[in-house]
């Protein structure tokens, strides 16, 4: 900007010096140190041109990096599912959409049963297959718009809209069936190893109710699902 400003202040002192109608050596003078001031322009114009494509080019390896610490800040690295973050994210927006349609909107609290003592028996290697083997029977479970996300250790939710309480409980049966018939077999050895199970709480969006309050209630009817045996579907 500066250099264009003076630029500019050369031009007006030769247009200057050039109106009052110099003699023909002060002329050729006057032309000769415009041309070098011209050349110089140039030459820092090249070099402002190569430094905004270079940072052209920082900026957007830098809005790439953006992007990605966004995504990977929504995802829970082991099984790939959206992490707690991403799940209240896409609940609050999933209330407000629920709201202004009119439709229903349900959610689903998974929590695998004794897998303390699972990880005990196992080892945590193995405990966190079968994690990214359950997010799998949930992506694969759930479609379109239904969002299941890794609420935390081996607490997964969905979020399901469009979805009544009897759809919900539906699906959660579901799944819950699902886990239940996988055989986990140990790779290196063919060894059996033991089933797996899950309980879920089912609820579905009241007239005024908070995101908290839903995920409290649909908390309380996993809570009666693991106190009435486990390995069953449960609905606030
Ligand atoms: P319940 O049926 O009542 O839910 O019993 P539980 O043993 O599943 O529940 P508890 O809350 O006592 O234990 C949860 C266990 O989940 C404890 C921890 O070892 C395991 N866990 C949590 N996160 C991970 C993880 O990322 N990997 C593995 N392998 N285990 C995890
Ligand atoms: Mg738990
Ligand atoms: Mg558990």
């Amino acid at each position: 900007g500066a250099d264009t400003k003076n630029f500019g202040g050369q031009l007006q002192a030769f247009a200057g010096e050039a109106g009052q109608a110099p003699s023909g050596p002060s002329l050729a003078l006057l032309i000769q140190r415009l041309l070098i001031h011209t050349q110089e322009t140039i030459a820092r114009g090249d070099l402002l041109e190569r430094r905004l494509d270079e940072a052209r080019g920082e900026i957007s390896e830098l809005r790439s990096s953006v992007d990605r610490i966004q995504r990977e800040a929504m995802t829970d690295p082991l099984t790939g599912l959206g992490n707690r973050r991403a799940f209240e994210a896409r609940l609050a927006s999933a209330i407000r959409d629920a709201r202004k349609r009119r439709k229903p909107l349900s959610v689903l609290l998974c929590d695998l049963d004794n897998f303390k003592r699972f990880n005990d028996s196992w080892g945590h290697l193995i405990g966190d297959l079968v994690l990214k083997l359950f997010a799998k029977v949930l992506s694969d479970s759930t479609k379109g718009r239904d969002m299941p996300a890794r609420f935390g250790g081996e607490e997964f939710a969905v979020i399901l809209p469009e979805t009544p309480l009897s759809g919900a409980t539906r699906l959660a049966e579901k799944i819950r069936q699902e886990l239940e018939h996988k055989r986990l077999v140990k790779k290196n050895t063919g060894d059996e190893i033991g089933k797996i199970t899950v309980s879920i709480g089912c609820a579905t969006l009241g007239a005024k109710e908070t995101a908290a309050e839903l995920l409290a209630r649909a908390d309380k009817a996993l809570y009666a699902a693991k106190g009435d045996g486990r390995n069953r579907v449960s609905q606030a």
